[in-house]
């Protein structure tokens, strides 16, 4: 045994701390959410970890969570034997939030002064295990790593620190035990020792856990979730809530999801998915130590977080599980890479994924879609880079902003049906903002003529542009370079009167530009300054400078 330890928590974690402590949200039940569905990653990770390793001595035999009240000394403990954690698991993944995009998040919570707004803010973050301390004035966490002798003690009351020491004799698995807060005895609305209420919440919010989360009443143990996997249930069976509630429970996530997807496939190679689109943008969509979404299980055995063989980098905010029935438990992230059955169910998940936001984009309630391009679309538009197999289902879910309604984004399809006779391209413009691409000189005989113009501000489309020929037979045109045709309407007179003109600018510019033309494509500014066909444009040119390229 050491003596206790008293150490710091990280200054991010003791921020969210004191936002649990002084709780603004709404819905306290919640934090038995969070524990119970840590309890079960705990659970899943013993399983995975006691078949890979046939050596380690733990215990696998009754995997399942316990729930115990004490109205007396008003506490609540939440029980599991799975993996549990070493001292330095503890310090680390208790004392410190290792979630990418903390820092911002609190940058943002600090400016947000309404307090509806931060709700929605920490309902976007998810606080996990901190979330105790909405209820309680003092947790105790005890925990033992599997196959390990050295059991940890960890307490606090939530300030700015926590103690820690190393305890002989712990079960295999965590405990925490919360100490609630005594001025929450009084109100039935709060009455977290109430077994009844406990009950009512695991219903609630945790029932499709797999593992079998028990309670003891008297002399009588029972198991009060329904333990049944929800994407091997018929969707018939299967409420709205209890899709929402897993959803949380596998993005982490506090939010309700945005759409709900499930695809099942028989025959030869048997799998179920059940699969999210999430209602906003993760902190982390463009950080470089980004995750990506789905979860995989074999034969509703968890196998792995976060694996990339079944989505694309671009789809990386799709939330969900796949459930695969031939694949071996022992699969790993290497040779999922190069399975084919993996390959083909990525197949069909993408075009599934597509559709479904395809099928958003004609509902008549145009939130759903509006909310998912707005979260996710600059990360969709890689995928114009990326999968060629799903481009024109790609540029099908796209919306652009264009000179035709300054208010509204326009689909492509929007755009050909309304190109004008004789229009033979997709124009568009790229640009910083969409201040700078109004200013532009090139717009103005597009403008003069009743031509659309898409106007196009992200990095990415600066990109995409060049990639990507065309949509249904028409090809994409920058307004802002060479070879553009509106008719050519100067005259030879004019070409004649200015020759002299051109000349000499041609050769006083000659360091600045490779030629000066005459030009239709101004109605009131007097020049221009275009790029070649194949020159990179301005705004590109500034990404490679400022990559240092
Ligand atoms: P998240 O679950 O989103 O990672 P949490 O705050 O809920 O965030 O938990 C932080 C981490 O602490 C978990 O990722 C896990 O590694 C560890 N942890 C929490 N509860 C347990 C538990 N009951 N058993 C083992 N590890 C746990
Ligand atoms: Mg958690």
């Amino acid at each position: 045994t050491t003596s206790a330890e008293t150490l710091e928590f990280q200054s991010e974690a003791r921020q969210l701390l004191q936002l649990m402590i002084h709780s603004i949200y709404s819905n306290k039940d919640t934090f038995l959410r969070e524990l119970v569905s840590n309890a079960s990653d705990a659970l899943d990770k013993l399983r995975l970890e006691a078949f890979r390793d046939k050596e380690l001595q733990v215990d696998t035999d009754d995997l399942h969570i316990e729930i115990d009240t004490d109205p007396e000394k008003r506490t609540l403990t939440v029980r599991d034997n799975g993996i549990g954690m070493s001292r330095d698991d503890v310090v680390a993944l208790i004392g410190t939030i290792a979630k990418s995009g903390t820092a911002e998040f609190l940058k943002k919570l600090k400016e947000t002064k309404d307090s509806a707004a931060s709700q929605d803010l920490i309902g976007q973050f998810g606080i996990g295990f901190y979330a105790s301390f909405m209820v309680a004035d003092k947790v105790t966490l005890l925990t033992r790593r599997a196959g390990s002798d050295e059991g940890v003690r960890w307490e606090s009351e939530g300030e700015g620190t926590y103690t820690i020491e190393t305890v002989p004799d712990l079960p295999q698995g965590t405990s925490v035990v919360l100490h609630l807060k005594p001025e929450d005895a009084e109100d039935q609305l709060f009455d977290y020792t109430s077994a009844t209420k406990i009950k009512q919440i695991v219903k609630k919010y945790s029932d499709f856990i797999t593992w079998p989360i028990r309670m003891t009443e008297g002399e009588e143990t029972a198991t009060v979730n329904s333990m049944k996997a929800l994407w091997a249930r018929s969707s018939s069976d299967v409420t709205e809530d209890e899709y929402n509630e897993f959803y949380k429970h596998v993005a982490h996530d506090w939010n309700d999801p945005l759409e709900t997807i499930r695809l099942q496939a028989e025959g030869t190679f048997e799998y179920q998915a059940l699969l999210f689109l999430p209602g906003h943008a993760p902190l982390d969509l463009f950080m470089r130590e980004r995750k990506r979404g789905v979860q995989l299980y074999v034969k509703r055995v968890f196998i792995m977080d976060d694996c990339e063989a079944l989505m694309p980098e671009y789809l990386r905010f799709v939330k969900g599980v796949v459930d695969a029935q031939d694949l071996s438990l022992n699969v790993s992230r290497e040779i999922l890479q190069q399975d084919r059955q993996i390959q083909l169910i990525r197949r069909r998940l993408v075009k599934k994924v597509l559709s479904t936001v395809k099928t958003l984009m004609a509902d008549e309630n145009p939130y759903k879609y509006e909310t998912f391009w707005k979260e996710f679309g600059r990360a969709v538009k890689e995928g114009l880079l990326d999968d060629h197999e799903n481009r024109t289902a790609i540029l099908d879910i796209c919306s652009f902003a264009s000179t035709n309604d300054p208010e509204k984004l326009t689909s492509l399809r929007e755009y050909v049906e309304r190109m004008k006779d004789g229009q033979e391209h997709i124009y568009y413009l790229t640009g910083e903002s969409r201040q700078s691409i109004e200013n532009s000189p090139h717009l103005e005989a597009f403008q003069a003529k009743g031509y659309e113009v898409l106007v196009l501000t992200d990095p990415i489309d600066e990109m995409w542009v060049d990639a990507v020929s065309g949509y249904e037979e028409k090809q994409f045109q920058s307004v802002a370079k060479g070879e553009v045709e509106l008719d050519d309407d100067t005259t030879d007179e004019q070409k004649e009167e200015f020759s002299g003109l051109l000349t000499w600018l041609t050769t006083t510019l000659s360091e600045q530009v490779k030629e000066v033309r005459l030009s239709s494509r101004l109605t009131t500014s007097p020049a221009c300054i275009v790029g070649d066909t194949n020159d990179v444009t301005p705004t590109l040119e500034k990404m490679y400078r400022a990559m240092g390229q």
